[in-house]
């Protein structure tokens, strides 16, 4: 099967909200719809805290197939590009080894056991190094996370993506490469010397394959880092035509799609908006 190819569509039987959605919601899943007011966190200090004041009054429009239930807990207020700053400021607070002082305690919990309103939906890999809320100094409530090994995007993951867009309102989806992964470095083998692996690890990285071979010099040779940026890139691009619910959004000004690359040794994030 070519990666990416949806399956199962449409109509996500695990989304609640989602176009063509007709079976009862999952059990898995919390309601997309709960009841209860959700004042905005100050996460991050000042500047998030200003950043909020600055764009009170301005809600993000409901997205096509989303229905609103009276009492529904308000979606991040943060465009597209004020959500991306948020991450930028994050990652620069993170690599500059300022404390971490995002929501993880009670209080925080307690406003956020009625529902959430994530701003970002990041699309990450599973590396034990590259632990998403660290990275962009965010706590409990803020991101929507999706990870696997080599931040590639099959059924599963855009089903939830699309959750993240499309019911809970993401103004921002990140795709987020990393320095020395070992994904991309297990895709590159089999590429350069047809590599085997246990179980379907082969299988799992056949997804990065197509961005590698985009990827390679006159000479027919790829390094990594060139690697990762490419299958980055190709997912984070690719997200914007494979889904009616993002595309929507994303034609609509309302969702910005990047792609990023994290160097794990200096902590820096290099964004890649140009897709
Ligand atoms: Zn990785």
């Amino acid at each position: 099967m070519p990666p990416h190819t949806p399956r199962n569509r449409p109509g996500c039987t695990c989304h609640p909200g989602l176009p063509a959605a007709s079976s009862p919601p999952s059990p898995f899943l919390p309601s997309p719809f709960p009841s209860g007011p959700f004042p905005p966190r100050a996460a991050g200090g000042l500047a998030r805290r200003g950043l909020l004041a600055a764009t009170a009054g301005l809600v993000v429009g409901a997205l096509p197939g989303r229905p609103r239930a009276a009492g529904a807990m308000p979606q991040t207020s943060l465009t597209a590009q004020q959500a991306l700053e948020l991450m930028k400021q994050g990652n620069d607070q993170f690599r500059t080894d300022a404390p971490y002082r995002s929501a993880q305690g009670r209080e925080d919990r307690v406003k956020l056991a009625v529902g959430q309103a994530p701003f970002c939906v990041l699309v990450g890999c599973s590396d034990s190094r590259v632990s998403p809320e660290l990275l962009f100094g965010r706590g409990l409530g803020e991101l929507f996370i999706v990870r696997n090994a080599g931040n590639t995007v099959d059924t599963a993951a855009l089903g939830s993506i699309e959750y993240g867009v499309g019911v809970l309102g993401c103004p921002l989806v990140v795709v987020l490469g990393h320095e020395s992964c070992g994904a991309v470095a297990a895709a590159l083998e089999v590429v350069a010397r047809n590599a085997t692996f246990p179980g379907v690890i082969g299988e799992m990285v056949q997804p990065i394959i197509p961005a590698i071979l985009a990827a390679r010099a006159a000479d027919g040779t790829v390094g990594l880092d060139a690697a990762v940026e490419a299958n980055a890139r190709r997912v984070a691009a690719r997200l914007k035509t494979q889904s009616p619910v993002l595309q929507a959004a994303s034609h609509s000004g309302r969702l910005k799609i990047v792609a990023a690359r994290y160097d794990l040794d200096d902590g820096d994030v290099s964004w890649f908006e140009d897709l």
